[in-house]
């Protein structure tokens, strides 16, 4: 499978040098160049398979013969090394927990994917060390770096804004050392991107640094994400009726996966684009036009993207036509009062515990259903993150106190290791000094 450039001005690339690349030449967005069709018979007789057997079967197609099936299916065993569990709400709802992973957020999957294939690449060919640079506003951070812990020819280097993450997050980010480095900038998560982003086009850097990113805009971060759907669909209890997912989006990388999905021939009715106030999909869905805006702050603050970076993918999915995304994809946005409001009803109605994430998710797929007024749908939410990274939030609305997970146990006594910087030379400096 070759993958080329949304901005059509680079040439077509593999599977593992688009995953190296991140970003073609020309800053546009790899995509595919076909959507492989799954036999029906894969969807038929899904219940079968274990999930590992249904990811590999997935992303086959995706990766070719860049990597080679027997270690494709190590590298998803090593991958997928934690469960999925769907947990029913009501009749008709239930919530499919996606955060079970190490960093407790959904985005372990991708970036272990990612971490693991980039491992092979450096395996079979000596490469220059390759430098993962991000900007994190939270859980993108923590899920590369304990995905890329240790990984031989990958250094990775974290941006974070501070004083803006969670205790637990910054926990995450600054206390593994080897490899991962954390540097704290004196200033909002904008600025971290915005500093990022001056490194990928600064051609003195890049011509001594291989610097590569980690984010959803990277292919094996992005399709990895594919696999929640079809671990939804094998596992919804009512198989008659029609399935829809609410997906909490931010940068639109996990909703994406899932529409892809939806091309390959997953059986999902319909999709719900999710948001916080920051609603340019969700607006663009209601009035056909996209104004991507500046991002507001809010307690689900991994969905605090005002321009999302995969929106060019949906568009290019459905051949930039409204009217078909609209067919297949509605939007909902919630504020912070309406979000805490879902957590107490969740608590009180089903003993659930939500993230913000998760509650925003429900809210989506509730207004969804009613209004289509319809008993013939089943309807499943995405919870993306363990309310224990929000504690603070989870805990002073339901009035509780949460019980940390076993993957806190031993993280809060770690020692913070971070570098202080406060603009782009002091990055430059650092990334060209090492
Ligand atoms: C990153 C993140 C999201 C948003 O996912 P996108 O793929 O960027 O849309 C939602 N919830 C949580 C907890 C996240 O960490």
């Amino acid at each position: 499978m070759n993958y080329s450039s949304l901005n059509y001005n680079s040439s077509a690339v593999s599977f593992l040098e688009a995953v190296r690349k991140g970003l073609a030449p020309d800053r546009g967005l790899y995509y595919p160049e076909s959507i492989p069709k799954l036999p029906k018979d894969f969807i038929k007789n899904i219940g079968k398979y274990s999930n590992h057997e249904i990811a590999l079967t997935v992303i086959k197609p995706f990766v070719g013969s860049d990597i080679p099936e027997a270690r494709l299916k190590e590298i998803i065993e090593d991958t997928l090394n934690f469960d999925f569990p769907l947990i029913p709400i009501n009749n008709s709802i239930a919530s499919l927990e996606l955060f079970q992973g190490p960093t407790l957020a959904f985005k372990d999957v991708g970036a272990r994917f990612m971490a693991r294939c980039l491992a092979y690449a450096n395996e079979i060919e000596e490469q220059k060390k390759l430098t993962i640079l991000v900007a994190t506003s939270g859980d993108t951070g923590g899920a590369v770096a304990d995905g890329f812990y240790k990984v031989k020819g990958i250094d990775v280097v974290i941006l974070y804004p501070k004083g803006k993450v969670s205790e637990v997050q910054e926990k995450q980010l600054t206390t593994l050392g080897e490899n991962i480095t954390a540097l704290e900038v004196d200033g909002t998560f904008d600025d971290c991107q915005d500093m990022v982003k001056t490194a990928f086009i600064d051609p003195e850097l890049t011509n001594e640094v291989a610097l590569t990113s980690a984010n959803s805009i990277n292919i094996a971060r992005w399709l990895s994400q594919m696999f929640y759907y079809f671990i939804a669909y094998k596992n919804r209890p009512k198989s008659n009726n029609k399935l829809v997912v609410s997906v909490p989006s931010g940068n639109f990388g996990n909703l994406c996966a899932g529409l892809v999905a939806h091309k390959m021939g997953l059986p999902i009715t319909h999709f719900i684009a999710s948001t916080n106030v920051n609603d340019t999909v969700p607006s663009y869905l209601e009035t056909g036009n996209y104004n991507p805006k500046k991002s507001v702050s809010t307690i689900s603050n991994a969905m605090d993207v005002g321009d999302p970076s995969n929106f060019i993918r949906i568009q290019k999915l459905f051949n930039n036509d409204f009217h078909k995304l609209k067919k297949v994809v509605s939007g909902y946005s919630f504020t912070d009062n309406e979000t805490k409001k879902a957590l107490k009803e969740i608590y009180n109605n089903s003993h659930y515990i939500a993230d913000p994430h998760g509650a925003v998710s429900y809210l989506g797929l509730k207004a969804y259903l009613e209004d289509q007024n319809n008993e013939d749908f089943y309807g499943i939410f995405f919870e993306t993150a363990h309310p224990i990274k929000f504690a603070p939030t989870v805990e002073s609305t339901l009035k509780i106190k949460l019980d940390p997970p076993p993957q806190l146990k031993n993280i809060m006594e770690k020692t913070k290791l971070s570098l202080p910087i406060n603009d782009y030379q002091s990055l430059r400096n650092f990334l060209l000094e090492r």
